[in-house]
């Protein structure tokens, strides 16, 4: 899609476990080369959402659509492969391989080896000389030979960005990329989620505010399963319901 075209879309989203509806009704969409923020009290149905447009999930009723395609009834591995892909999920990082063979391993994962561009270069020197690309890109370069279990917190995620990034997915999604950490990691995955959404679309649960003001184009609210409000930061914020929602919480 292009820049600024609607490349996923949720028309009627709904899930209901046991009866319960955990997502209702959900009209969602994310434009191509933005940086789009679903956010709520906990309980509303975030993480539902992701699994829903991952295809974790199946939906109770509504459909999906990706980047022109529908894929209600798409599988999750072929999601991933079509290019939506969720980070900190699916980016294994194995704990006593270095920073650079964990990066290594992603890139030789079979999606990536049937590439064109693995078939048109030299494997091996190809590989590494686009693992240090990566690593570099999620500022690892100093910590290349060390263990990932080795690795600070926000470094440990730096690197499973590194991962994710190795299958050059168009859309990203992150589930609380800030989780658990300090002030100086939150400015560090701040400025990588801002770099590689430069070109790419990224949809991300977050719940500190004020990374979502400062990074997110889009903002989205749920509160019970349902939309509450949409548009950029300040139009969300200045919202009496999704005030309400927030201190009902
Ligand atoms: P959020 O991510 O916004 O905190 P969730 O999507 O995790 O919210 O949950 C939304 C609602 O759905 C909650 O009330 C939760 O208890 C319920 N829920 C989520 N997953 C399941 C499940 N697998 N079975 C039953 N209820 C669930």
């Amino acid at each position: 899609a292009a820049r600024g075209e609607v490349i996923l879309s949720a028309r009627g989203l709904t899930k209901e476990f046991f009866g319960f509806k955990a997502v209702s009704n959900v009209d969602l969409d994310v434009r191509s080369g933005t940086i789009h923020a679903l956010i709520g009290p906990n309980g509303a149905g975030k993480t539902t959402v992701f699994n829903l447009l991952t295809k974790f999930f199946a939906p109770t009723a509504g459909t999906i659509t990706f980047d022109g395609r529908d894929i209600t009834r798409t599988g999750p591995a072929e999601v991933a492969r079509l290019g939506l892909v969720r980070s900190f999920q699916i980016s294994a990082v194995f704990p006593h391989l270095t920073v650079l063979d964990n990066v290594r391993v992603a890139l030789q994962r079979p999606a990536n080896l049937a590439t064109q561009f693995w078939r048109s270069n030299r494997l091996l020197d190809r590989l590494d000389a686009r693992a240090m690309e990566l690593i570099e890109a999620v500022n690892l370069a100093d910590s290349a030979h060390l263990q990932a279990v080795e690795l600070s917190y926000g470094r440990k995620r730096a690197l499973e960005i590194a991962t994710t990034l190795a299958l050059d997915p168009p859309v990203m999604l992150f589930d609380e990329p800030m989780a658990g950490m300090g002030a100086e990691d939150i400015g560090r995955i701040s400025a990588l989620i801002r770099r590689i959404g430069e070109g790419r679309t990224i949809l991300m649960v977050e719940h500190n505010l004020s990374v979502v003001a400062d990074l997110c184009d889009e903002v989205t609210v749920l509160a019970r399963g349902e939309i509450l409000s949409q548009g950029s930061y300040a139009t969300v914020s200045a919202d009496p319901r999704v005030k309400e929602a927030y201190l009902g919480s």
